[in-house]
Order: structure tokens, then C-alpha cells, then sequence
């Protein structure tokens, strides 16, 4: 098989059996691998009303067929299950080197069903795998657990995923960590890992990717890198990787600032990019096959000693930043190396904690849940101690460690300031400005998210002549001039319907989000990946052949959560999106309007082919051979 390596391993942790599998060719042509590949193997896998963090939940690692190759940025996995922080369809993303190790060791997938009796970790040698003990393992965090299994195994260039102890405790927003810094953050697979005592995976492989048509396929690849490396955001992404974005998403009003309250930080000057090089930096680092190289390595002093993180990101740095009200670059670092080694989601815990603060701020927090912390805006010890809390969950960590939703349930009266959606906390965007961005953040199939579908064209100053001459065709030549407004709502329901199939194409091939039309549409779109994977794969996939996998994809995922209860009442966004005007800075005064908000739901339906619910139809799920999935209320 070309691309592909057409195996999947199954590893039972109830009896500590593993089998290998043949993928079928028809599987990997309508789903492509990775993420899609996942969200299949979850739905038929996973029954409704599963305890996510029992053993019937499934953890599904996927690769895809572009792992292992020469495709700029492809260094991607997905880690899918249900989720223990929302309750529906789950997944998460990382960069690194494993996702190119599992192809050289030939697997696209790895299904872990049940659950070991104690600590154990996955080795997989090629074709040899075994379910190891680890119990000198639980406890470590996940850069010791990293660097402790490379000296067992003898073996430098095995890649390691595994949990810190936050995975360990089940708090519920754990994520799972690669190359000491790169995580699959979201929706909480660490704690999937911990609930099932697996404390990592071990890969290392020898093999090769066949390619179907090699001159082509080298043809296509530098043509997809020399696009990168001449579009307008490889510089400031190389630079400074995300981080450039905290000063950006500031000027236009749209960084979450203390819970959300507003938009736009007036500790910019301390908490940015350019203070981050002078000080901090060290180097870039960068997953398998990339020229952007966005991370970077960097140094701060903890108790006197000298400690070195390995992913400065804007969303770590804004979440454990301006949205806890803190205007310190060095506590914000700190806070989110400590979550990288726990293995955290740098978003959910500064947004726990930020949501913590304005309960306090609000005197909605009892004395003895808090026991005796001082929970001010910004307050840099306290940031620090309830990482520390929530990943031992000791203390209020332990409280916090269930996530946003959960603390509101617990507090009455504190829902109205929970910036989640579906369980999910919000990333660390306001979008009351970005119209079609709130609307993305809301019907996500994995709750509150920036990944799935943010359409960035409404706010990258592309004219309505050049909208319209790439998206005319596909949602309307008026909806194509309206997008480029990131005030308008009309259009904005297609256009994100559109991203989300194009992303989940992105996301199943694996290469990164950054380096396409996610960012920039002068980065990888729709023509590359179709160059890319038919001279790979030998396939002779149309564009809209690839679009119609994106749409299957989400559709699938969209089954799980309407089995799930899912409904339009949880296509929605934070109570505060549509109550309180943008209090200052350069959006003040905006705010999503809830009729049109509904306006824009029906238009994504509509686009999507679901019904007025939200219900995929059964026309539609005929049309992308899903009917036996069909939902019964149909
Ligand atoms: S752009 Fe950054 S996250 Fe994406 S593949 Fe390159 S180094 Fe990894």
C-alpha cells in the first residue's frame, strides 16, 4: 500500500493482548487516517452513555497518510476517546516525531480498549509489541517519564507519548505529551490514559513509506514548502511562533483578558513576543518535516536553578497571562512549563483559574474551598500553586481539577461567567467581535474551539473581490463578499461549515493547521493536498472528493454527540457573549446578537444538511454512505 502503512494495532489492557489488523482500502479512502480514522473507530467502539473514564471508553491513537513523508509539517497525530471534561465526542492533536516513528513501525492506529490491574506502558518495536510494567513510572511527570524509558529501552530515537501525573489524578482537562513540550491538550485524553494505568506509549520503527508515484509526489512536496516559506506569516511564525499573535489578537480587541471580562490586556507591554527574545529565548524547535519551526526553547531561573521549557505558545502564555489577569512573561512561562511536565491544557487550567478569580472577585468562593488563598487578579504565587494544586489535586486544586463546568455547577449563580461551551472552556480568543469565530466556537464537535473551523479570513484584510474569487463558487458570490467582515454575520454559516470539512481533510491527512488556509490563505489549501496525496497514495482523489471525507468525518463526529443528547440548545456560546458589550479597548461595545446568532445557526444547517436540531438527516447521511448511523429521530 503507498502512504499508508494499512495496520492497525489493538492492545487489550484487561487481558494485556495485542493483535494487529488490516485497515480496508475503502476505510482509508473515506476517511483518510488520523483524526478521521479516530472519530470512526470512536462512534462504532464507544456505546452511548459510557463512563469516559471507565474501561469501556476506547483510546484511539491515529496517524495519516502523509506521517513519515517528505509533506512539509507533517508531524501530526490525533489522540481520540470520549471526553471526561465534556461528556461527548473527544479529541486532540500533537506535533513531535511519533506520528513518523508509528509509520516507520508500521501502524496507522492504535485502538486500547479495557483497562490494566496496575501501572503498565506500551513498547511497540515494529512489528514486536509488549504491555510493560510502570510502576517506577507513576509518579514521574512527563519529561522524566520521557528520559527514563529511553534509558530502559537503550534506545535514544525511541518517541515516547505519555501522561504527567495529572493523567495520573484523572483531572479531567490531563493531556498527553511528546518531545517534552508538544501536547495533545484538549478535551482531556491524559486523563483517558490514566483512568485505563497507562502511563505511555514507546515506538520506534525501521521501515518506510511506499510512494505510488515518487518523482511527483518530490514535485509536489517542494512546491508545498516553497509556498510556505514565501507566505506572509512563515517569517513572524518562524521568528516568533505563536506568540507574535498576543500583540496582534490585542490591537483588534480579541484577547481574553480576566475571564473574558474583555478583550484587550493593558499588560501587553510585559506579556508579548519581542520581550519573550530578548529574554528568554533560546532556540526554535520543530516537529518531523517542517520549515516553520514555530517552537522555541527557552530558559527561566526557579528556585535559583536555571529550567528549560520547550514551548513558549500564544495560547499558554495568553491563558496563564492576560486571561488570569497577570502581566508577568516569566510566572506565565513557568506556569506553563509546570503544565507541560504535569501534562496540562495550558487553556483549561488558565481558564479555571481565571474563572476561580472572578468568582473571588465576585465573593462567590467560601473560605474553607479556598483555604486561605489569595485569589486577586494576576496574583503571580497563586497562579503557580494551584498548577501545582490542580495536577495533585491538592487543596481547591482539587476542585478545579474537574474543570470550568463542574466548578459552576458547584457554585449556584456562577454559570452566567463560565466561559465554556459543551463543557469545553473557550480558548483564550473574545470573539463577540468575530462573528464568524464565536459561531465556530459553538458548534464544534468537540465543544468550545478554535481548531475545528475559525474562519480567518474575516479578519485578515482580504478584499471582498479576492473572497469572492475563491469562495463564490462555493457558498455564494454575496455570502462571499459579506465574510470578509468580521462584524457581518450573513455568510459566516457556510463559510464555517466549509472550514470545518476542509480541517478535518487537514487533520486526517496530519500535517499542521499552521501551515494552511487555518492561518492564511496564502498558506496550504484545498489544490496542495490534493498534489500531495495522489502522487503519495496513488488515489486520484477531486477536490471535492476530498471535501466530501471532510464533511463524512464531521458528520460522524456530529452522530456520537447527537447520541449523546446533543441538541441546537448546545450549539451556543457564553451567556457573557451575549450580555456584556465589549467593556473597552478596540472592540468596545461589541457583542454577538443572540437573534442573529440564530440566524447564523440555521445558515450552517442549512449548508451542512442538518435539521433545524442540529440532526444530521438521513438524506444527507445517505448521501455520504453513513445511513446505517442514522439517528432514530429521523
Ligand atoms: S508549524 Fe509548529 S506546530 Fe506546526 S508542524 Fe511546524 S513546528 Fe510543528
Amino acid at each position: 500500500m503507498f502512504g499508508w502503512a494499512g495496520r492497525r494495532l489493538r492492545v487489550d489492557l484487561n487481558s494485556g493482548l495485542t493483535s494487529i489488523e488490516t485497515i480496508a482500502e475503502h476505510t482509508l479512502a473515506n476517511y483518510l487516517g488520523g483524526r478521521g480514522l479516530n472519530s470512526k473507530v470512536i462512534l462504532d467502539e464507544v456505546s452511548p452513555g459510557t463512563d469516559p473514564l471507565g474501561p469501556d471508553n476506547v483510546l484511539a491513537i491515529g496517524i495519516g497518510p502523509f506521517n513519515g513523508t517528505i509533506v512539509p509539517t507533517s508531524g501530526k497525530l490525533t489522540i481520540s476517546a470520549k471526553s471526561p471534561l465534556t461528556g461527548i465526542f473527544g479529541d486532540s492533536n500533537t506535533g513531535g516525531y511519533f506520528g513518523s516513528e508509528l509509520k516507520f513501525a508500521g501502524f496507522d492506529q492504535i485502538v486500547i480498549t479495557g483497562r490494566s490491574s496496575t501501572p503498565a506502558y506500551l513498547y511497540i518495536k515494529d512489528d514486536h509489541v509488549q504491555v510493560r510494567d510502570a510502576s517506577h513510572l507513576w509518579g514521574k511527570n512527563t519529561w522524566e517519564t520521557e528520559r527514563m524509558i529511553k534509558e530502559e529501552l537503550g534506545d535514544e530515537r525511541v518517541e515516547v507519548l505519555s501522561i504527567g501525573q495529572a493523567g495520573e489524578n484523572l483531572v479531567r482537562f490531563a493531556g498527553v505529551v511528546n518531545n517534552m513540550g508538544r501536547i495533545a491538550a484538549r478535551a482531556g485524553m491524559g486523563a483517558v490514559m490514566g483512568s485505563k494505568k497507562l502511563k505511555a506509549i514507546a515506538v520506534r520503527g525501521t521501515g518506510s513509506v511506499e510512494v505510488a508515484y515518487p518523482d511527483k509526489f518530490a514535485e509536489a512536496c517542494y512546491k508545498a514548502h516553497d509556498k510556505i516559506k514565501s507566505a506572509s506569516f512563515y517569517k513572524p511564525l518562524h521568528t516568533s511562533g505563536t506568540l507574535f499573535l498576543l500583540r496582534h489578537t490585542n490591537e483588534v480587541g480579541r484577547l481574553n483578558t480576566r475571564n473574558s471580562q474583555q478583550g484587550w490586556f493593558e499588560g501587553i507591554e510585559t506579556l508579548n513576543a519581542e520581550l519573550f527574545h530578548a529574554q528568554y529565548k533560546i532556540k526554535n524547535r520543530g516537529c518531523a518535516s517542517c520549515p516553520i519551526l514555530c517552537g522555541h526553547a527557552y530558559h527561566i531561573k526557579k528556585d535559583g536553578r536555571r529550567l528549560v521549557g520547550n514551548a513558549a505558545e500564544y495560547e499558554n502564555i495568553a491563558a496563564l497571562g492576560a486571561m488570569c489577569g497577570n502581566a508577568d512573561l516569566k510566572t506565565a512561562l513557568l506556569a506553563s512549563t509546570l503544565c507541560d511536565q504535569y501534562g496540562l491544557d495550558t487553556i483549561s487550567t488558565g481558564s479555571v483559574i481565571a474563572f476561580a478569580m472572578e468568582l473571588w472577585q465576585r465573593g462567590m468562593l467560601p473560605g474553607e474551598d479556598i483555604k486561605g488563598l489569595d485569589l486577586s487578579w494576576g496574583h503571580q504565587d497563586t497562579i503557580i500553586s494551584l498548577v501545582n494544586q490542580i495536577a495533585l489535586r491538592e487543596g481547591f486544586g482539587d476542585i478545579l481539577a474537574e474543570g470550568v463546568q463542574k466548578v459552576a455547577e458547584k457554585y449556584p449563580g456562577s454559570e452566567q461567567f463560565a466561559m465554556v461551551i459543551k463543557g469545553m472552556p473557550t480558548n483564550v480568543g473574545d470573539y463577540r467581535s468575530t462573528k464568524g469565530g464565536a459561531l465556530a466556537q459553538a458548534v464544534s464537535t468537540r465543544g468550545a474551539d478554535h481548531l475545528r473551523g475559525s474562519p480567518v479570513l474575516e479578519y485578515l484584510g482580504i478584499t471582498p473581490e479576492e473572497s469572492e474569487a475563491i469562495f463564490g463558487n462555493i457558498i455564494g458570490k454575496d455570502k462571499a463578499r459579506s465574510v470578509v467582515d468580521y462584524r457581518n454575520y450573513y455568510g459566516k454559516g457556510s463559510l464555517v461549515a466549509w472550514s470545518e470539512n476542509f480541517m478535518a481533510v487537514v487533520d486526517s491527512a496530519e500535517f499542521c493547521k499552521a501551515a494552511s488556509y487555518w492561518a492564511s490563505l496564502d498558506f496550504l489549501g484545498p489544490s496542495d493536498v490534493q498534489a500531495m496525496l495522489n502522487s503519495l497514495t496513488g488515489f486520484n482523489f477531486s477536490e471535492s472528493d476530498l471535501f466530501k471525507i471532510g464533511e463524512r468525518i464531521y458528520n460522524i463526529e456530529k452522530i456520537f454527540n447527537v447520541r449523546e443528547g446533543m441538541r441546537r440548545k448546545d450549539d451556543t456560546l457564553p451567556v457573557r457573549w451575549f450580555t456584556e458589550k465589549q467593556p473597552a479597548g478596540p472592540s468596545k461595545g461589541e457583542l454577538i446578537e443572540a437573534g442573529k446568532f440564530e440566524e447564523m445557526l440555521d445558515e450552517y444547517y442549512e449548508f451542512r444538511g442538518w435539521d433545524k436540531e442540529g440532526i444530521p438527516t438521513k438524506a444527507k447521511l445517505q448521501e455520504l454512505g453513513l445511513q446505517d448511523y442514522a439517528p432514530d429521530q429521523n
